[in-house]
Protein backbone atom coordinates (compact mmCIF):
# COMPACT_ATOMS: atom_id res chain seq x y z
CA UNK A 1 0.00 0.00 0.00
CA UNK A 2 1.24 2.92 -0.80
CA UNK A 3 2.06 6.27 1.63
CA UNK A 4 -0.07 9.29 1.37
CA UNK A 5 2.93 11.04 0.34
CA UNK A 6 3.27 8.66 -3.28
CA UNK A 7 1.02 9.12 -6.09
CA UNK A 8 -0.16 5.91 -7.24
CA UNK A 9 -0.52 6.38 -10.68
CA UNK A 10 -3.52 3.85 -12.32
CA UNK A 11 -3.70 2.38 -15.85
CA UNK A 12 -7.30 2.79 -16.38
CA UNK A 13 -7.43 0.06 -18.87
CA UNK A 14 -6.38 -2.60 -16.33
CA UNK A 15 -6.88 -0.95 -12.99
CA UNK A 16 -3.22 -1.44 -12.51
CA UNK A 17 -0.90 0.43 -10.47
CA UNK A 18 1.91 1.42 -13.51
CA UNK A 19 4.30 3.99 -11.53
CA UNK A 20 4.24 5.28 -7.76
CA UNK A 21 5.84 8.76 -7.64
CA UNK A 22 6.53 11.48 -4.74
CA UNK A 23 3.44 13.48 -4.17
CA UNK A 24 4.54 17.37 -4.17
CA UNK A 25 2.76 19.39 -1.56
CA UNK A 26 2.51 23.14 -0.53
CA UNK A 27 6.26 23.10 0.25
CA UNK A 28 7.43 21.69 -3.27
CA UNK A 29 5.15 23.98 -5.16
CA UNK A 30 6.95 26.71 -2.94
CA UNK A 31 10.35 25.57 -3.79
CA UNK A 32 9.36 25.15 -7.48
CA UNK A 33 8.35 28.54 -7.70
CA UNK A 34 11.14 30.25 -6.31
CA UNK A 35 13.10 28.46 -9.08
CA UNK A 36 11.45 29.95 -11.51
CA UNK A 37 12.02 33.09 -9.56
CA UNK A 38 15.38 32.77 -10.09
CA UNK A 39 15.71 31.71 -13.49
CA UNK A 40 13.41 33.92 -14.88
CA UNK A 41 15.79 37.24 -15.46
CA UNK A 42 18.69 35.68 -17.50
CA UNK A 43 15.30 33.75 -19.39
CA UNK A 44 14.07 36.85 -20.11
CA UNK A 45 16.99 38.93 -21.02
CA UNK A 46 18.43 36.07 -23.19
CA UNK A 47 18.82 37.09 -27.24
CA UNK A 48 15.62 36.13 -28.86
CA UNK A 49 17.39 34.28 -31.26
CA UNK A 50 19.17 31.96 -28.71
CA UNK A 51 15.89 31.23 -26.58
CA UNK A 52 14.39 30.32 -30.01
CA UNK A 53 17.25 28.17 -30.94
CA UNK A 54 16.73 26.67 -27.21
CA UNK A 55 12.70 25.85 -27.95
CA UNK A 56 13.76 24.52 -31.17
CA UNK A 57 16.25 21.84 -29.42
CA UNK A 58 13.43 21.12 -27.35
CA UNK A 59 11.17 20.55 -30.18
CA UNK A 60 13.08 17.84 -31.48
CA UNK A 61 14.17 16.47 -28.58
CA UNK A 62 10.30 15.85 -28.14
CA UNK A 63 10.13 14.63 -30.93
CA UNK A 64 12.88 12.22 -30.77
CA UNK A 65 10.93 10.97 -27.79
CA UNK A 66 7.52 10.75 -29.55
CA UNK A 67 6.90 7.15 -29.30
CA UNK A 68 7.58 6.72 -25.51
CA UNK A 69 5.33 9.57 -25.03
CA UNK A 70 2.57 8.52 -26.31
CA UNK A 71 3.08 5.25 -25.18
CA UNK A 72 2.79 6.79 -21.40
CA UNK A 73 -0.03 8.86 -22.98
CA UNK A 74 -1.98 5.72 -24.27
CA UNK A 75 -1.49 3.55 -20.81
CA UNK A 76 -2.07 6.56 -18.43
CA UNK A 77 -4.94 8.57 -19.88
CA UNK A 78 -6.55 4.95 -21.77
CA UNK A 79 -6.42 6.64 -24.72
CA UNK A 80 -6.06 4.67 -28.40
CA UNK A 81 -2.17 4.48 -29.05
CA UNK A 82 -3.52 5.91 -32.70
CA UNK A 83 -5.22 9.33 -31.07
CA UNK A 84 -2.15 9.22 -28.70
CA UNK A 85 0.28 9.67 -30.99
CA UNK A 86 -1.75 12.14 -32.93
CA UNK A 87 -2.00 14.11 -29.72
CA UNK A 88 1.62 13.86 -29.16
CA UNK A 89 3.00 15.11 -33.05
CA UNK A 90 0.48 17.99 -32.41
CA UNK A 91 2.91 18.68 -29.13
CA UNK A 92 5.75 18.73 -30.97
CA UNK A 93 3.70 21.19 -33.51
CA UNK A 94 2.68 23.17 -30.79
CA UNK A 95 6.68 23.45 -29.97
CA UNK A 96 7.62 24.27 -33.04
CA UNK A 97 4.65 26.81 -33.72
CA UNK A 98 6.17 28.82 -30.64
CA UNK A 99 9.95 27.99 -31.28
CA UNK A 100 10.34 31.03 -33.51
CA UNK A 101 8.02 33.44 -31.77
CA UNK A 102 10.54 35.17 -29.72
CA UNK A 103 11.61 36.97 -32.89
CA UNK A 104 8.26 37.71 -33.92
CA UNK A 105 7.09 39.46 -30.39
CA UNK A 106 7.22 42.96 -32.14
CA UNK A 107 5.66 46.20 -31.12
CA UNK A 108 4.01 49.25 -32.68
CA UNK A 109 5.11 52.46 -32.78
CA UNK A 110 2.82 55.47 -32.51
CA UNK A 111 2.65 59.01 -33.76
CA UNK A 112 2.64 60.97 -31.13
CA UNK A 113 4.01 64.80 -30.39
CA UNK A 114 7.11 65.98 -29.03
CA UNK A 115 8.83 62.50 -29.23
CA UNK A 116 8.19 58.56 -30.14
CA UNK A 117 6.38 56.39 -28.48
CA UNK A 118 6.74 52.61 -28.72
CA UNK A 119 5.26 49.41 -27.32
CA UNK A 120 6.70 46.39 -26.20
CA UNK A 121 5.64 42.79 -25.11
CA UNK A 122 7.51 42.26 -21.94
CA UNK A 123 7.09 38.62 -20.20
CA UNK A 124 4.72 38.37 -16.90
CA UNK A 125 7.36 36.38 -14.81
CA UNK A 126 6.08 32.98 -13.09
CA UNK A 127 3.43 31.52 -14.70
CA UNK A 128 1.23 28.51 -12.88
CA UNK A 129 -0.40 26.18 -14.98
CA UNK A 130 -2.78 23.91 -14.04
CA UNK A 131 -3.58 20.97 -16.61
CA UNK A 132 -6.08 17.87 -16.97
CA UNK A 133 -6.02 14.50 -17.13
CA UNK A 134 -8.07 14.31 -20.49
CA UNK A 135 -5.16 15.51 -22.82
CA UNK A 136 -2.20 15.58 -20.63
CA UNK A 137 0.73 16.62 -22.70
CA UNK A 138 -1.26 18.43 -25.28
CA UNK A 139 -3.22 21.03 -23.08
CA UNK A 140 0.26 21.59 -21.48
CA UNK A 141 2.16 22.28 -24.33
CA UNK A 142 -0.55 24.91 -25.36
CA UNK A 143 0.73 26.60 -22.07
CA UNK A 144 3.97 25.86 -21.77
CA UNK A 145 5.27 26.85 -25.46
CA UNK A 146 3.69 30.40 -25.51
CA UNK A 147 4.89 31.02 -21.70
CA UNK A 148 8.54 30.11 -22.46
CA UNK A 149 8.42 31.54 -25.99
CA UNK A 150 7.27 34.83 -24.66
CA UNK A 151 10.47 34.74 -21.35
CA UNK A 152 8.65 33.58 -18.65
CA UNK A 153 9.49 30.67 -16.22
CA UNK A 154 7.04 28.15 -15.36
CA UNK A 155 5.42 25.91 -12.88
CA UNK A 156 3.39 23.07 -14.18
CA UNK A 157 1.10 21.46 -11.83
CA UNK A 158 -0.32 18.20 -14.17
CA UNK A 159 -3.75 16.39 -12.92
CA UNK A 160 -2.42 13.85 -10.11
CA UNK A 161 -4.22 11.13 -12.32
CA UNK A 162 -1.80 12.10 -15.56
CA UNK A 163 1.45 13.16 -14.10
CA UNK A 164 4.01 10.86 -15.88
CA UNK A 165 4.21 13.15 -19.57
CA UNK A 166 4.77 16.22 -18.25
CA UNK A 167 7.73 14.84 -15.86
CA UNK A 168 9.38 13.36 -18.99
CA UNK A 169 8.89 17.22 -20.49
CA UNK A 170 10.62 18.40 -17.48
CA UNK A 171 13.63 15.87 -17.70
CA UNK A 172 13.85 16.17 -21.98
CA UNK A 173 13.42 20.31 -21.29
CA UNK A 174 16.66 19.81 -19.06
CA UNK A 175 18.42 17.44 -21.54
CA UNK A 176 17.69 20.32 -24.51
CA UNK A 177 19.53 22.95 -21.88
CA UNK A 178 16.39 24.85 -21.12
CA UNK A 179 18.17 26.08 -18.17
CA UNK A 180 17.28 24.94 -14.95
CA UNK A 181 14.47 26.34 -13.15
CA UNK A 182 12.61 27.95 -16.48
CA UNK A 183 10.51 24.68 -16.31
CA UNK A 184 9.53 23.13 -13.18
CA UNK A 185 6.94 19.95 -12.81
CA UNK A 186 5.11 20.21 -9.11
CA UNK A 187 2.83 16.74 -9.38
CA UNK A 188 0.60 16.90 -6.35
CA UNK A 189 -3.05 17.65 -5.42
CA UNK A 190 -5.03 20.84 -7.03
CA UNK A 191 -6.26 21.44 -3.56
CA UNK A 192 -2.87 21.50 -2.66
CA UNK A 193 -0.36 22.18 -5.06
CA UNK A 194 -2.46 23.82 -7.70
CA UNK A 195 -4.17 26.25 -4.63
CA UNK A 196 -0.44 27.50 -3.73
CA UNK A 197 0.06 28.67 -7.72
CA UNK A 198 -2.98 30.65 -8.05
CA UNK A 199 -2.46 32.05 -4.36
CA UNK A 200 1.60 32.84 -4.37
CA UNK A 201 2.13 36.52 -5.09
CA UNK A 202 5.20 35.56 -6.61
CA UNK A 203 3.18 33.73 -9.86
CA UNK A 204 2.10 36.66 -11.88
CA UNK A 205 -0.30 34.62 -14.04
CA UNK A 206 -2.61 31.37 -13.88
CA UNK A 207 -3.46 29.34 -16.93
CA UNK A 208 -6.00 26.50 -16.32
CA UNK A 209 -7.97 24.24 -17.82
CA UNK A 210 -10.91 21.69 -16.15
CA UNK A 211 -14.27 21.73 -14.66
CA UNK A 212 -16.25 25.19 -15.15
CA UNK A 213 -16.58 24.66 -10.84
CA UNK A 214 -12.53 24.81 -9.84
CA UNK A 215 -12.23 27.43 -12.52
CA UNK A 216 -14.50 29.73 -11.07
CA UNK A 217 -12.57 28.91 -7.43
CA UNK A 218 -9.78 30.07 -9.49
CA UNK A 219 -11.04 33.41 -10.89
CA UNK A 220 -11.85 33.64 -7.22
CA UNK A 221 -8.43 33.11 -5.58
CA UNK A 222 -6.59 35.12 -8.37
CA UNK A 223 -8.31 38.03 -7.34
CA UNK A 224 -6.45 38.41 -4.09
CA UNK A 225 -3.36 39.12 -5.96
CA UNK A 226 -4.88 40.43 -8.82
CA UNK A 227 -3.49 37.35 -11.18
CA UNK A 228 -3.87 37.04 -14.70
CA UNK A 229 -6.05 34.03 -15.79
CA UNK A 230 -6.58 31.88 -18.62
CA UNK A 231 -9.21 29.92 -18.04
CA UNK A 232 -10.25 27.05 -20.50
CA UNK A 233 -13.46 25.36 -19.13
CA UNK A 234 -16.31 22.73 -19.57
CA UNK A 235 -18.11 22.47 -22.63
CA UNK A 236 -21.58 21.63 -23.62
CA UNK A 237 -21.11 21.64 -27.85
CA UNK A 238 -23.78 21.54 -30.37
CA UNK A 239 -23.38 19.44 -33.12
CA UNK A 240 -26.26 21.01 -35.83
CA UNK A 241 -27.51 19.02 -38.62
CA UNK A 242 -29.80 20.76 -41.31
CA UNK A 243 -32.06 18.55 -43.21
CA UNK A 244 -30.42 19.75 -46.38
CA UNK A 245 -26.67 18.67 -44.91
CA UNK A 246 -24.92 15.37 -45.96
CA UNK A 247 -26.16 13.36 -43.65
CA UNK A 248 -24.12 10.32 -43.91
CA UNK A 249 -20.86 12.45 -43.44
CA UNK A 250 -22.57 14.22 -40.82
CA UNK A 251 -23.41 10.58 -39.12
CA UNK A 252 -20.37 8.95 -40.03
CA UNK A 253 -18.39 11.87 -38.08
CA UNK A 254 -20.86 12.50 -35.18
CA UNK A 255 -19.43 9.67 -33.40
CA UNK A 256 -15.98 10.19 -32.38
CA UNK A 257 -16.84 14.33 -32.28
CA UNK A 258 -18.43 13.10 -29.28
CA UNK A 259 -16.90 9.30 -28.04
CA UNK A 260 -13.44 10.26 -29.06
CA UNK A 261 -11.26 10.17 -25.75
CA UNK A 262 -14.16 8.42 -24.26
CA UNK A 263 -15.91 11.33 -24.40
CA UNK A 264 -13.66 13.12 -21.78
CA UNK A 265 -13.35 16.34 -24.15
CA UNK A 266 -14.53 19.83 -23.38
CA UNK A 267 -14.98 20.19 -26.96
CA UNK A 268 -17.10 16.89 -27.59
CA UNK A 269 -20.18 17.41 -29.76
CA UNK A 270 -22.65 16.12 -26.80
CA UNK A 271 -25.94 17.41 -27.96
CA UNK A 272 -26.66 16.43 -31.33
CA UNK A 273 -29.32 18.85 -32.62
CA UNK A 274 -31.50 17.53 -35.75
CA UNK A 275 -33.58 19.09 -37.92
CA UNK A 276 -36.60 17.18 -37.66
CA UNK A 277 -37.18 15.97 -41.18
CA UNK A 278 -33.82 14.11 -40.98
CA UNK A 279 -34.10 12.45 -37.73
CA UNK A 280 -35.22 8.77 -39.03
CA UNK A 281 -32.66 8.84 -41.85
CA UNK A 282 -30.24 10.25 -39.61
CA UNK A 283 -30.68 7.99 -36.95
CA UNK A 284 -30.06 4.87 -39.11
CA UNK A 285 -26.84 6.29 -40.31
CA UNK A 286 -25.62 7.34 -36.72
CA UNK A 287 -26.70 3.96 -35.19
CA UNK A 288 -24.50 2.22 -37.84
CA UNK A 289 -21.85 4.35 -37.34
CA UNK A 290 -21.74 3.93 -33.34
CA UNK A 291 -22.18 0.25 -33.20
CA UNK A 292 -19.57 0.17 -35.52
CA UNK A 293 -16.85 2.14 -32.81
CA UNK A 294 -14.05 -0.41 -31.62
CA UNK A 295 -13.78 -0.04 -28.08
CA UNK A 296 -11.08 -1.74 -26.26
CA UNK A 297 -7.16 -1.50 -24.99
CA UNK A 298 -5.85 1.14 -26.01
CA UNK A 299 -2.23 -0.07 -26.80
CA UNK A 300 -3.90 -2.34 -29.84
CA UNK A 301 -3.98 -0.13 -33.39
CA UNK A 302 -7.35 -0.89 -33.90
CA UNK A 303 -8.83 1.01 -30.90
CA UNK A 304 -10.78 3.74 -31.27
CA UNK A 305 -12.08 4.09 -28.01
CA UNK A 306 -10.78 3.30 -24.75
CA UNK A 307 -11.82 3.41 -21.14
CA UNK A 308 -12.79 6.17 -18.89
CA UNK A 309 -10.03 7.75 -16.44
CA UNK A 310 -11.08 6.54 -13.35
CA UNK A 311 -13.59 4.71 -11.17
CA UNK A 312 -15.05 7.83 -9.88
CA UNK A 313 -15.42 9.43 -13.51
CA UNK A 314 -17.33 5.69 -14.53
CA UNK A 315 -19.51 6.31 -11.39
CA UNK A 316 -20.76 9.96 -12.37
CA UNK A 317 -20.94 9.01 -16.21
CA UNK A 318 -23.25 6.01 -15.28
CA UNK A 319 -25.55 8.62 -13.19
CA UNK A 320 -26.78 9.95 -16.40
CA UNK A 321 -27.89 6.82 -17.78
CA UNK A 322 -30.25 5.27 -15.25
CA UNK A 323 -33.37 3.21 -15.94
CA UNK A 324 -35.66 5.99 -17.10
CA UNK A 325 -32.47 7.20 -19.46
CA UNK A 326 -34.06 7.47 -23.04
CA UNK A 327 -31.35 4.63 -24.64
CA UNK A 328 -31.82 5.37 -28.47
CA UNK A 329 -28.75 2.74 -28.77
CA UNK A 330 -25.21 1.87 -27.51
CA UNK A 331 -22.12 0.57 -28.47
CA UNK A 332 -19.62 -2.49 -27.12
CA UNK A 333 -17.47 -2.15 -24.35
CA UNK A 334 -14.72 -4.67 -22.90
CA UNK A 335 -15.95 -6.70 -19.84
CA UNK A 336 -14.10 -7.04 -16.56
CA UNK A 337 -10.88 -5.05 -14.75
CA UNK A 338 -10.87 -1.45 -16.69
CA UNK A 339 -13.48 1.75 -16.17
CA UNK A 340 -15.05 0.81 -19.74
CA UNK A 341 -18.49 2.47 -20.51
CA UNK A 342 -20.31 2.11 -23.92
CA UNK A 343 -20.69 4.57 -26.29
CA UNK A 344 -24.49 5.48 -25.56
CA UNK A 345 -27.03 7.28 -27.56
CA UNK A 346 -30.04 9.30 -25.81
CA UNK A 347 -32.97 9.95 -28.07
CA UNK A 348 -34.93 11.57 -28.17
CA UNK A 349 -33.94 13.93 -25.43
CA UNK A 350 -35.14 17.83 -24.63
CA UNK A 351 -32.54 20.30 -23.86
CA UNK A 352 -33.69 21.19 -20.36
CA UNK A 353 -33.33 17.31 -19.41
CA UNK A 354 -30.44 16.65 -17.38
CA UNK A 355 -27.86 14.97 -19.67
CA UNK A 356 -28.54 17.79 -22.26
CA UNK A 357 -27.32 20.43 -19.11
CA UNK A 358 -24.35 18.94 -17.83
CA UNK A 359 -21.26 18.64 -19.01
CA UNK A 360 -21.22 14.75 -18.66
CA UNK A 361 -17.20 13.89 -19.66
CA UNK A 362 -18.02 10.70 -21.01
CA UNK A 363 -19.43 8.50 -24.03
CA UNK A 364 -22.85 9.99 -23.90
CA UNK A 365 -24.58 11.62 -26.57
CA UNK A 366 -28.02 13.01 -26.65
CA UNK A 367 -29.93 13.49 -29.75
CA UNK A 368 -32.10 16.56 -29.58
CA UNK A 369 -34.95 17.48 -32.70
CA UNK A 370 -35.57 20.72 -33.62
CA UNK A 371 -37.86 22.49 -36.38
CA UNK A 372 -36.15 25.09 -38.29
CA UNK A 373 -33.07 27.89 -37.94
CA UNK A 374 -34.13 30.09 -34.99
CA UNK A 375 -34.63 26.97 -33.11
CA UNK A 376 -31.40 25.46 -33.68
CA UNK A 377 -29.82 28.51 -33.00
CA UNK A 378 -32.00 28.94 -29.78
CA UNK A 379 -31.24 25.52 -28.48
CA UNK A 380 -27.16 25.40 -29.30
CA UNK A 381 -27.21 28.82 -27.08
CA UNK A 382 -29.83 27.56 -23.81
CA UNK A 383 -26.83 26.56 -22.18
CA UNK A 384 -24.29 28.25 -19.51
CA UNK A 385 -21.17 26.75 -21.32
CA UNK A 386 -19.58 27.97 -25.05
CA UNK A 387 -16.47 26.57 -25.91
CA UNK A 388 -17.36 24.70 -29.32
CA UNK A 389 -19.66 23.20 -32.62
CA UNK A 390 -20.47 22.15 -35.41
CA UNK A 391 -23.20 23.15 -38.39
CA UNK A 392 -24.12 21.04 -40.94
CA UNK A 393 -25.83 21.74 -44.53
CA UNK A 394 -25.20 22.29 -47.76
CA UNK A 395 -26.37 26.36 -47.66
CA UNK A 396 -23.61 28.50 -47.38
CA UNK A 397 -25.17 31.48 -46.12
CA UNK A 398 -27.23 29.25 -43.69
CA UNK A 399 -24.41 27.78 -42.89
CA UNK A 400 -22.68 31.33 -41.88
CA UNK A 401 -25.60 32.62 -40.22
CA UNK A 402 -25.09 30.22 -37.95
CA UNK A 403 -22.06 30.16 -36.80
CA UNK A 404 -22.02 33.59 -36.34
CA UNK A 405 -25.06 33.29 -34.44
CA UNK A 406 -23.97 30.72 -31.86
CA UNK A 407 -22.19 31.50 -28.69
CA UNK A 408 -19.27 29.64 -28.94
CA UNK A 409 -15.25 30.43 -29.54
CA UNK A 410 -14.96 27.81 -31.98
CA UNK A 411 -17.43 27.00 -34.83
CA UNK A 412 -16.40 23.93 -37.98
CA UNK A 413 -18.41 24.12 -40.63
CA UNK A 414 -19.06 20.74 -42.24
CA UNK A 415 -16.49 18.97 -39.69
CA UNK A 416 -16.19 18.35 -36.56
CA UNK A 417 -12.62 19.57 -35.85
CA UNK A 418 -12.17 22.41 -33.39
CA UNK A 419 -8.27 22.89 -32.64
CA UNK A 420 -5.88 23.93 -34.47
CA UNK A 421 -2.30 25.40 -33.38
CA UNK A 422 -2.34 28.24 -35.96
CA UNK A 423 -5.41 29.25 -34.84
CA UNK A 424 -7.62 31.17 -31.32
CA UNK A 425 -9.07 28.45 -29.18
CA UNK A 426 -11.06 29.48 -26.20
CA UNK A 427 -14.41 29.81 -24.89
CA UNK A 428 -17.50 32.08 -24.60
CA UNK A 429 -19.60 32.31 -21.41
CA UNK A 430 -18.47 30.43 -18.64
CA UNK A 431 -16.05 27.90 -21.36
CA UNK A 432 -13.77 30.31 -20.21
CA UNK A 433 -11.84 33.20 -20.52
CA UNK A 434 -8.67 34.07 -23.18
CA UNK A 435 -7.34 32.35 -26.02
CA UNK A 436 -4.98 29.43 -26.29
CA UNK A 437 -3.09 28.63 -29.49
CA UNK A 438 -2.33 30.56 -32.74
CA UNK A 439 -0.78 34.33 -33.12
CA UNK A 440 -2.90 35.65 -30.36
CA UNK A 441 -1.69 33.61 -27.21
CA UNK A 442 1.51 35.40 -26.96
CA UNK A 443 -0.21 38.03 -26.02
CA UNK A 444 -1.96 36.49 -23.11
CA UNK A 445 1.94 35.43 -21.76
CA UNK A 446 2.78 38.99 -21.87
CA UNK A 447 2.02 42.44 -20.73
CA UNK A 448 1.88 45.23 -23.34
CA UNK A 449 4.20 48.27 -22.35
CA UNK A 450 4.18 51.80 -23.90
CA UNK A 451 7.21 53.69 -23.98
CA UNK A 452 7.45 57.43 -24.74
CA UNK A 453 10.15 58.80 -25.83
CA UNK A 454 11.07 63.23 -25.65
CA UNK A 455 12.53 63.96 -28.63
CA UNK A 456 12.67 67.62 -28.78
CA UNK A 457 15.46 69.61 -27.89
P1 LIG B 1 -10.68 19.54 -12.13
O1 LIG B 1 -11.12 20.82 -12.69
O2 LIG B 1 -10.88 19.27 -10.68
O3 LIG B 1 -9.11 19.30 -12.39
C1 LIG B 1 -8.33 19.97 -13.36
C2 LIG B 1 -6.99 20.37 -12.75
O4 LIG B 1 -7.20 21.31 -11.70
C3 LIG B 1 -6.23 19.22 -12.11
O5 LIG B 1 -4.84 19.41 -12.30
C4 LIG B 1 -6.59 19.37 -10.64
O6 LIG B 1 -5.65 18.76 -9.77
C5 LIG B 1 -6.59 20.88 -10.50
N1 LIG B 1 -7.34 21.38 -9.35
C6 LIG B 1 -8.35 20.79 -8.68
N2 LIG B 1 -8.76 21.55 -7.66
C7 LIG B 1 -8.01 22.67 -7.67
C8 LIG B 1 -7.96 23.86 -6.87
N3 LIG B 1 -8.78 24.04 -5.84
N4 LIG B 1 -7.05 24.81 -7.17
C9 LIG B 1 -6.22 24.65 -8.22
N5 LIG B 1 -6.21 23.55 -9.01
C10 LIG B 1 -7.10 22.57 -8.76
O7 LIG B 1 -11.35 18.40 -12.96
P2 LIG B 1 -11.61 16.89 -12.48
O8 LIG B 1 -10.37 16.17 -12.70
O9 LIG B 1 -12.16 16.80 -11.10
O10 LIG B 1 -12.77 16.49 -13.46
C11 LIG B 1 -14.13 16.76 -13.08
C12 LIG B 1 -14.92 17.26 -14.22
O11 LIG B 1 -14.32 18.43 -14.76
C13 LIG B 1 -14.99 16.33 -15.41
O12 LIG B 1 -15.95 15.36 -15.25
C14 LIG B 1 -15.30 17.32 -16.51
O13 LIG B 1 -16.66 17.60 -16.51
C15 LIG B 1 -14.52 18.54 -16.13
N6 LIG B 1 -13.22 18.64 -16.80
C16 LIG B 1 -13.13 19.43 -17.88
C17 LIG B 1 -11.94 19.51 -18.57
C18 LIG B 1 -11.81 20.33 -19.77
O14 LIG B 1 -10.96 20.08 -20.60
N7 LIG B 1 -12.61 21.37 -19.91
C19 LIG B 1 -10.76 18.74 -18.17
C20 LIG B 1 -10.94 17.96 -16.97
C21 LIG B 1 -12.14 17.93 -16.34
P3 LIG B 1 -5.79 17.25 -9.26
O15 LIG B 1 -6.81 16.57 -10.08
O16 LIG B 1 -4.41 16.72 -9.45
O17 LIG B 1 -6.15 17.32 -7.81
Amino acid sequence: MASKEAIEVIEPATEQVMAELPRAGAEEADAAIERAKRAFPSWAAMAPGDRSALLHRLTNAIEERSEHLATLEARNAGKPISDARGEIGMVVETFRYYAGAPERLTGKTIPVAGGVDMTFREPLGVVGLITPWNFPLTIASWKVAPALAAGNTIVLKPAELTPLTAIELEKIALEAEIPEGVLNVVPGPGSVCGKRLVEHPDVAKVAFTGSTEVGRGIAEGAAATIKRVTLELGGKSANVIFGDADLEAAASSAPLAVFGNAGQDCCARSRILVERSAMDDFMSALEDAVKSITVGDPLSEQTQMGPLISADQLHTVSSYVNGDAPVAFRGSAPDGPGYWFPPTVLAPVSNDDRPAREEIFGPVACVIPFEGEDEAIRIANDTIYGLSGSVWTRDGAKALRVARAVETGVVSINSNTSVRVSTPFGGFKQSGVGRELGPDALEAYSELKNVYMATEG
